[in-house]
């Protein structure tokens, strides 16, 4: 075992302060439901932890704002999943929480933490002899010409192609929602579509996220879209699996007419993936499967297959279609 220092800061600002303190070989512990993982397998190495878990400041979450909805960062995911009004007003939040992991992990994990969670790419994980340039910068890339059945269709470089495995974050792009953060240099503001980056060059550095900034609070401005959306989740078994495809959608509909649309795609980029060109497909006509399988083509545009994952292309299409008509029979049904 590596020793590690562990630290207990009070509040958020002595989490930061404490941060900076010891340096960039420092993590912060938010459920725990990551670090430790990557800790056993040698892909994280702190020399110290700063747990921020005793921060009450950032348990609470408020879902009854006419403005927006804010949810402390470390709001526990079974709780948020479970509250009546995301339920009720916006099931595609709700859904994108309870629809991923385990019941014993949502019980732990962070609706903060949950943003930052690593790929599960096996090379990655598996460390050394496999080639993985988001491990060990300019090592290369074992996923290239390896197993990629799971890998990105979408953003992908030749540096990497990991698949950004979350499924909050995918909801939350749908909905514009933007993310607080507190560093050494004071507080600022992050749309969730910014916060992750393409690989590129350097698929080592995931988020714009600055060295010490923590996330404080997620916010999502209050829309009549919520309540006809859906997270719709494809994946090999029926819980407790990371999304072959997923699609989270938000409608407001005249009749059977979509007025206004939103769609982001799970499973299938490097990165949360807005799809604007298949919302603007979409606006001012008729919503019908023909026009919902359209959408879903649009979606997929550029996607760029593997050896093994070119299925994934189809069923990332089939998922968009989907989720609209979900979507739409629960606008229907209000
Ligand atoms: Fe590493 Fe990314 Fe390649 Fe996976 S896809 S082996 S994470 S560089």
């Amino acid at each position: 075992m590596r020793p590690f220092s562990y630290l207990r800061p009070a509040s958020a600002a002595e989490a930061v302060q404490a941060f900076a303190a010891a340096g960039a070989d420092t993590r912060f512990l938010a459920g725990g439901t990551t670090l430790y993982d990557l800790m056993k397998l040698r892909a994280e190495t702190p020399a110290v932890i700063v747990d921020v878990n005793a921060l009450t400041e950032l348990r609470s979450f408020d879902t009854s704002g006419a403005d927006e909805l804010v949810f402390g960062a470390m709001a526990r995911m079974s709780e948020v999943a479970a509250d009546p009004r995301l339920v009720r007003d916006y099931p595609a939040l709700s859904e994108s929480l309870w629809r991923a992991a385990s019941e014993q992990l949502r019980n732990m994990a962070s609706v903060g933490g949950n943003l930052l969670q690593r790929t599960r790419c096996a090379y990655f994980r598996g460390g050394e002899p496999f080639a993985c340039n988001k491990r060990k910068p300019g090592s290369g890339c074992g996923a290239q010409e390896g197993i990629n059945r799971g890998h990105a269709l979408l953003g992908g470089s030749e540096s990497c192609i990991a698949v950004y495995p979350g499924d909050w974050a995918i909801a939350l792009v749908a909905f514009d929602a933007k993310v607080d953060v507190l560093g050494p240099g004071g507080e600022r503001t992050i749309r969730v579509e910014d916060l992750h980056r393409e690989p590129g060059s350097t698929p080592h550095v995931e988020t714009v996220l600055e060295p010490g900034e923590l996330i404080l609070r997620i916010r999502v401005p209050a829309t009549a879209l919520g309540r006809a959306s859906t997270y719709h989740k494809i994946r090999d078994r029926e819980s407790y699996a990371f999304a072959l495809a997923s699609a989270a959608v938000a409608l407001q509909m005249d009749g059977d007419i979509v007025r206004d649309a939103r769609i982001a795609i799970g499973g299938l980029a490097t990165r949360p993936w807005r799809v604007r060109a298949a919302e603007q497909a979409l606006i001012g006509q008729r919503l019908d499967s023909r026009a919902a399988r359209a959408a879903g083509d649009a979606a997929l545009q550029g996607a760029k297959a593997t050896r093994e994952n070119s299925f994934r292309i189809e069923l990332g299409a089939r998922t968009v279609a989907d989720a609209l008509m979900i979507a739409a029979k629960r606008g229907a049904a209000k």
